[in-house]
């Protein structure tokens, strides 16, 4: 087709305004429509990127990618195993999410990555480009060690409950058949692995189960790591105070080998019998971490620049949440923390403006030692220029002992982090 010479002529005036431009909105008009920036994962970390991201730049085309119907707790579902929560009270819709005009809300899974192009593909087969990819996929357990648990049917036996679920309901009336006087056995991986507490609030809610239905029932913990990892001196007082003679702690007892039919523990030193054995398997970054290419440390995490959460492998692919390389604990207070950092470098970078050069956030994470009491860590972190990494600041602390209290202070805390996170 000939070009007409009113054609050649607007052209080049579109050419000489476009040259007069600064170099970030020149490319946004020449695409001649929104930057597009892909979450991937509506979990703690995703979903409040996405919705900090509509906040804050309406310009923005968003999209978040999740491919469960309903978002489950992870915070408080040890509460389901003694019976003081349903799993029902922290399962929600993503219907707010869903109703929000400046998110789309896309309910699929991420099966691929293009970083070249810059498209992520969908189970439906459909790509979406992106300027920006913000990846917030939790994390997924690792059963490289133990082969004979990989699979959904061994699950059925051994149920890790380290995904808030159906794997929590498992595991909670697991314990309600057992046999009067049976012994469970929960194992701890070697750090880092998802929620530090986690597993010692674990044991508090188990030995309460027991406690008040089955008290010649016995919990034997055997832990990887040398110590309890996180609130030793807290949850020392709450096994001892509470639960005295239930619980067996062993630490540096990883196990080595699972009989599933039978429940025998192999581990260095010993072999063991349980009636309900619930092994917590080490974890490693979301599976979408491994297709995008940014898992570069310890061949499980991914390594970002803590001013951007960018990713030190793949240019324009952010990491939030478990799934980040980091020395603050793996929580949700965390992911909600790193997800609003990133919100604000991404829309910096896309709007050609220097990212903020000194963040700053903090870590909060409540454990319940019964059905009422609760205890907390707490710490602030800060951006540290010389070693590029976030510092914590001598500040915060643990409390010494559980109260009704914090209690009620846990509960405002998931209250308000369910609706930072889902709207
Ligand atoms: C028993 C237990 C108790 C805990 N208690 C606390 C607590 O009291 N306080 C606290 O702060 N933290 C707690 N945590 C830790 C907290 O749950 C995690 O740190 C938090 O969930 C991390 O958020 P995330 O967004 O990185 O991952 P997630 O919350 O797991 O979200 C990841 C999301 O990505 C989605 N996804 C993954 N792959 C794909 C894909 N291919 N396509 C589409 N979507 C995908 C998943 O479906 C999921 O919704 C606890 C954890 C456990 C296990």
């Amino acid at each position: 087709m000939a070009i007409k010479r009113r054609q050649v002529l607007k052209n080049a005036a579109y050419l000489s305004a476009m040259a007069a431009l600064p170099l970030g909105l020149a490319t946004a008009c020449y695409r001649n429509q929104k930057q597009k920036v892909v979450v991937v994962g509506g979990g703690f970390a995703g979903a409040t990127a996405a919705r900090y991201l509509a906040m804050w730049a309406p310009e923005l085309d968003i999209t978040l990618i999740e491919k469960n119907r309903q978002f489950i707790s992870c915070p408080q579902s040890n509460l389901v195993l003694s019976g003081n929560r349903r799993l029902s009270q922290l399962t929600q819709k993503y219907d707010h999410l869903q109703a929000d005009k400046s998110i789309r809300f896309i309910q699929s899974e991420v099966t691929a990555v293009d970083v070249e192009k810059r498209q992520v593909w969908l189970a439906d087969n459909n790509p979406l480009d992106y300027d920006r990819l913000i990846i917030a996929p939790g994390v997924e357990l690792i059963y490289d060690q133990l082969p004979i648990l990989a699979t959904t049917e061994a699950q059925q036996h051994v149920p890790h409950a380290w995904k808030a679920g159906p794997q929590t309901v498992l595991l909670a009336n697991q314990l309600k058949s057992m046999r009067q006087g049976g012994v469970v056995i929960m194992t701890v991986p070697a750090a880092p692995f998802r929620c530090p507490p986690g597993p010692y609030e674990r044991a508090c809610q188990i030995a309460l189960y027991l406690k008040n239905h089955n008290p010649s029932g016995k919990l034997l913990i055997l832990d990887a790591n040398p110590d309890i990892v996180s609130k030793k001196a807290f949850f020392t007082e709450a096994w001892q105070q509470l639960y005295d003679g239930l619980i067996e702690y062993q630490p540096m007892n990883p196990i080595e080998s699972v009989n599933v039919a039978s429940l025998e523990v192999e581990s260095f030193f010993d072999s063991y019998k349980a009636d309900v054995l619930n092994v917590i398997p080490p974890q490693r970054a979301g599976k979408v971490a491994e297709m995008v290419g940014v898992i570069n440390v310890d061949n499980r995490w991914c390594d970002v620049d803590y001013l951007t959460y960018e990713s030190t492998a793949v240019e324009r692919v952010h990491v939030i949440g478990d799934a980040v390389s980091a020395k603050v604990p793996k929580s949700a207070h965390i992911a909600n923390q790193q997800a609003k950092v990133c919100a604000a470098a991404v829309i910096a970078l896309l709007r050609d403006k220097l990212p903020e050069q000194q963040p700053i956030f903090s870590n909060t994470c409540y454990s319940f030692v019964d059905g009422e009491q609760a205890g907390h860590v707490a710490a602030v972190y800060r951006y540290d220029k010389d070693s590029k990494d976030m510092l914590p600041h001598p500040s915060g602390g643990v409390s010494e002992t559980a109260t009704k209290e914090e209690g009620r202070y846990a509960e405002a805390w998931a209250e308000n982090i369910w609706a930072d996170t889902l709207g």
